[in-house]
């Protein structure tokens, strides 16, 4: 791991030359997987992720299945070459974690009463970190999801805020995550519905207000980039 900078923030800029309240460039595309029922590829700066969508289909194990309703599962699972130092394979307390706050973020979208007794099951492959994965994943799934043809209320949208030599950012990348105060990410269904809030660090009360709706600006143009990603794919909506 790189060494502690002595700065986050330097003459008005982050170490990557963003502003506070710039996104890392970010690329989505659709469908790029041929046996999954939907996928997309995203990039958020370096982070780079695979989500592949398989439903609905049959439940197994049966015990499983609802009689009324889809059941949603969600993995999350970080590639042992994605980070700096190789990460052991296979599930840990944290890929738990993760795909489960994501499932639960992704959820209230999907209307499961569509399928009874089925299972939509969403595979987030993360192929490469730099902070912010589980963002990165629960945006590339909600464009996977709508690239399956599964029926929802709307995308998810999902970033992160920070807090970096007292300065509330977006977006934080790693050394920022490693280094700042606090990262809080959220996840949210346009305009207003929030599905996902996680905080480490702390904030005063007026911070956590400035970040909230710094989250909420990130969310609302990461929710036009992945519009725009499915209007590339299937065309304008409606037509
Ligand atoms: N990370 C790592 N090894 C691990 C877990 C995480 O190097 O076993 C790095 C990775 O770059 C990740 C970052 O730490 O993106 C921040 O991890 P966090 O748990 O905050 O989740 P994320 O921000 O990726 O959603």
């Amino acid at each position: 791991m790189k060494d502690k900078p002595e700065k986050l923030i330097v003459k008005g800029k982050r170490l990557d030359g963003r502003k506070m309240d710039e996104l890392r460039p970010i690329k989505i595309e659709v469908g790029v997987l041929k046996r999954a029922d939907g996928s997309c590829y995203m990039e958020l700066g370096e982070n780079k992720v695979m989500a592949a969508v398989y439903g609905p289909r049959e439940v197994h194990p049966r015990h499983l299945q609802e009689a009324t309703k889809a059941i949603i599962r969600y993995r999350y699972n970080m590639a042992s070459f994605s980070v700096e130092e190789r990460k052991r394979p296979g599930p840990d307390r944290r890929s738990v974690e993760i795909s489960k706050v994501s499932r639960d973020a992704i959820e209230p979208v999907i209307i499961k009463e569509c399928f009874p007794k089925a299972a939509v099951d969403i595979f987030v492959e993360v192929l490469q970190a730099d902070a912010g994965t589980r963002t990165a994943g629960i945006n590339a799934a909600s464009v996977a999801l709508a690239d399956a043809g599964i029926p929802m209320k709307g995308l998810v949208s999902s970033c992160a805020v920070g807090k970096i030599d007292g300065q509330i950012v977006l977006d934080p990348m790693k050394e920022e995550d490693n280094y700042g105060e606090a990262d809080m990410p959220i996840a949210m269904v346009m305009p207003d519905k929030i599905t996902l809030l996680q905080m480490d660090g702390c904030f005063t009360q007026d911070e956590f207000k400035q970040a909230f709706e710094l989250a909420k600006k990130g969310c609302e143009q990461i929710y036009e980039m992945q519009r725009q990603a499915l209007i590339e794919k299937y065309g304008v909506e409606g037509k």
